[in-house]
């Protein structure tokens, strides 16, 4: 990776001085700063203009206290956030994450990520993430359904579909984002469907949008192995995680083709030699919400390994699909030595800085998240589409304008690499291509 360029590191150190103890928002802003150096030296008005500080300073951040109670009758306090970084290109748009480790700086980390995925898409969507520390794990459905019933009664105000328009991440799938919808409705006395993305496929939601982030990650794997006239198929791959990202990244390997033997959860991983019964994963852990222990008890080659981590499993092709830093810099090593051809991140920021440095120098083909998981926002903006033309496409429609989006997703991040003198080098192609069409749409806008 290169090293931060000095016209930056002015721009760099106000971030860290900002954002005291953010430590996952400083790794994002340092990663797309260290690429922007040739990028500030051909255009100095992005400098003049104060573009790269007014990006770093979200536009608005909301923080609040959702108090709800459990099934026992105690009343419980959690912290909510929503920060809308940047409306440039659209409506704020970005997902929620329900963990206890979300606090400001993982939701501004995310947030300011989304900015520059969004804008890769080609599609209008600003950028903008939310959360609460709420820990869903062993909470009944009641509990979920008032803990997402109080939340929304705050955030309500702050949402709508011109405005700000939330959808899932970790521990916030479907069931949450109908909860969420329920009350907003309730609350607006308004069928705005438009203000959420990630709903049912009953009331709006869109074909292809749970299997969104894990199809277009596979499909960009495709698009960069086919530079080097590879493909998927017959490959050896594994997923890191074992939820949405994860169960749908590996159908679409196999059905390319690819033969995908391991998966994981905060729990361990699972080696299974036999390639991965998706039928069964998805009944354990999503249905059961189980551990994947579970899963391999029910395969006979399967071998499940406590705490264990999964890059240890020799394969061609990986794909982290949990969570940022999952993957470091030893566990890169590993990888390389037992020869990986290329990694593309399912999940943001999955691997460290560390870590992309080595693939990178290593020659193997890397996909940063935010092109790479850019499939999953994109259908969020075509279930946007459906929404306001008040329409519903078919699964084949649907899953065709993904490809065709992370085909175009895939093309952008290589044109500003060859551009930018870096050829095959997705990360600084992903955050040059980005950052030129947020900067250029803030320059037209004025300073607001
Ligand atoms: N949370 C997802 C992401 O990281 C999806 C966001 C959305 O669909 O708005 O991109």
């Amino acid at each position: 990776m290169e090293k931060l360029d000095d016209a930056l590191q002015e721009h760099y150190a106000t971030v860290l001085s900002r954002n005291p103890g953010e430590r996952e928002f400083h790794q994002a802003v340092l990663e797309v700063l260290e690429s922007l150096g040739p990028v500030v030296h051909k255009h100095p008005e992005y400098l003049h203009q104060a573009v790269i500080e007014r990006l770093c300073e979200p536009e608005r951040q909301l923080i609040f206290r959702v108090p709800w109670t459990d099934d026992q009758g105690r009343v419980q306090i959690n912290r909510a956030f929503r920060v809308e970084f940047n409306s440039a290109l659209g409506p704020y748009k970005g997902g929620l994450r329900f963990h206890p480790s979300v606090y400001l700086g993982i939701v501004k980390f995310l947030g300011f990520e989304q900015i520059f995925k969004n804008a890769l898409t080609g599609l209008p969507i600003g950028g903008a993430k939310g959360g609460s520390d709420f820990d869903p794990k062993g909470r009944s459905d009641a509990e979920i359904m008032r803990f997402c019933q109080s939340m929304m009664t705050e955030l309500y105000r702050h949402l709508g579909e011109y405005t700000d328009v939330p959808a899932g991440d970790i521990g916030v799938g479907q069931r949450e984002i109908g909860y969420l919808f329920g009350q907003y409705k309730r609350i607006t006395n308004r069928y705005e469907s438009g203000v959420l993305t990630g709903k049912g496929l009953a009331y709006g939601g869109s074909q292809v949008r749970t299997e969104a982030t894990g199809y277009g990650t596979v499909f960009f794997t495709e698009e960069m192995l086919a530079t080097r006239g590879e493909s998927l198929s017959g490959r050896r791959v594994i997923v890191s995680g074992s939820g949405n990202v994860a169960i749908y990244a590996a159908e679409k390997a196999i059905q390319l083709g690819a033969h995908v033997v391991a998966c994981s959860d905060s729990s361990g991983y699972v080696v299974d030699e036999d390639g991965l019964d998706l039928a069964l994963l998805r009944q354990v852990k999503e249905v059961d919400r189980q551990r994947v222990s579970v899963y391999a008890d029910q395969r006979p080659n399967a071998t499940f390994v406590e705490g264990g981590q999964v890059w240890d499993v020799p394969c061609e092709v990986a794909l982290p699909c949990a969570t940022q830093n999952e993957l470091d810099g030893a566990a890169a090593k590993v990888l390389i030595d037992q020869g990986v051809r290329a990694v593309a991140e399912g999940a943001n920021m999955p691997c460290t800085p560390d870590a992309t440095r080595l693939f990178q120098e290593a020659g193997v083909l890397f996909a940063p998240g935010k092109a790479a998981n850019a499939g999953g926002v994109a259908t969020s903006s075509l279930e946007m589409q459906q929404n306001a033309s008040r329409d519903s496409w078919s699964f084949e429609h649907t899953e065709q304008r993904l490809q065709e989006i992370m085909v175009g997703v895939h093309g952008r991040c290589a044109a500003a690499a060859d551009e930018y003198g870096q050829p095959g080098n997705y990360v600084a192609g992903a955050n040059i291509s980005s950052f030129l069409r947020v900067a250029d749409a803030m320059l037209s806008l004025g300073v607001v």
